[in-house]
């Protein structure tokens, strides 16, 4: 499953190539993915496309006049985008296959056609990802079930703090909160954890001041670095330009179980934590 700095970086991706254009027609190939509703492509056609905001891994488009039309995009577990330009290449020259460079295919799900003669394509294997139509009362429904992430400058350290100290779960599992802090997938917290030295298991309430402020700064670092190499790379994840992500380069703990420790050489252990698969250093993270 694509986790958050997938989502974002295929969000920076369209946001640089479909802002500003105007769809002409919206071609639904498999109702499922726009939750059955027959007026998108009514709804759409004509409109120009604002902006790509994001709220989690939930991609929210924009429409210029448009203050109460958005259109919610979720990849899930399969869901790709697809952009083809004028020569009908994939988003502009990177190695594809065969049969990803022939759009649509047997998984595309639905098609925007731009009035410039672009298009882009919304595949998805496995049918759990959507693209659908809502109002701005929806959005901000949508906005208010994630807390903050830490992705962001503003991401308060004191409140972090404060909030830990009212959970008695083990601290990975206020990490995997989308509520509390939004974000951290389950890769990102464990190496957020190894960064910061805690344990995943140690009780969110027991976690000190400054290592709540280690864990925020470890937090926001592995999601922007995240961002800036593309992702992880996964098995049915690809970025808007056919390209995967390289992230796992840089993991630390994520999958090294058997490895040693970079930091003290302490063999990597793998347990189950917040009913997860959890990655850590039993020696230096406490
Ligand atoms: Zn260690």
């Amino acid at each position: 499953m694509p986790e958050l700095p997938e989502v974002e970086t295929v969000r920076l991706q369209l946001k640089h190539k479909v802002v500003g254009k105007t769809i002409d027609s919206v071609e639904v190939f498999h109702g499922k993915s726009v939750e059955n509703n027959p007026e998108i492509e009514d709804k759409l056609s004509g409109k120009t496309i604002g902006d790509i905001d994001r709220v989690g891994k939930l991609m929210i488009f924009s429409f210029k006049k448009e203050p109460d039309l958005f259109l919610l995009a979720h990849l899930k577990m399969t869901g790709q985008f697809f952009y083809v330009d004028m020569s009908g290449v994939v988003g502009g020259g990177h190695s594809m296959t065969e049969a990803d460079m022939d759009l649509p295919m047997k998984h595309t799900r639905v098609g925007y056609h731009f009035t410039d003669h672009t298009s882009l394509y919304f595949n998805d294997m496995r049918l759990f990802g959507y693209n659908k139509l809502a109002n701005a009362e929806e959005v901000a429904i949508a906005k208010k079930k994630f807390g903050p992430e830490p992705i962001y400058e503003d991401f308060d350290a004191d409140w972090f703090y404060e909030k830990l100290k009212k959970r008695k779960t083990p601290v990975k599992a206020a990490l995997l909160d989308q509520s509390f802090i939004a974000g951290l997938g389950n890769i990102y917290v464990d190496e957020a954890l190894w960064r910061a030295k805690v344990s995943p298991m140690r009780r969110a309430d027991k976690v000190t001041k400054k290592e709540a402020a280690a864990l925020a700064a470890a937090s926001g670092d592995v999601m922007k670095e995240s961002i800036a190499v593309g992702g992880t790379t996964f098995q049915h994840f690809k970025d808007t330009g056919g390209e995967n992500g390289n992230f796992t380069d840089y993991l630390q703990v994520f999958g090294q179980q058997g490895k040693k420790c970079s930091r003290c050489g302490t063999e990597i252990k793998k347990t189950r934590c917040a009913g997860r698969g959890t990655h850590y250093c039993p020696k230096c993270q406490k």
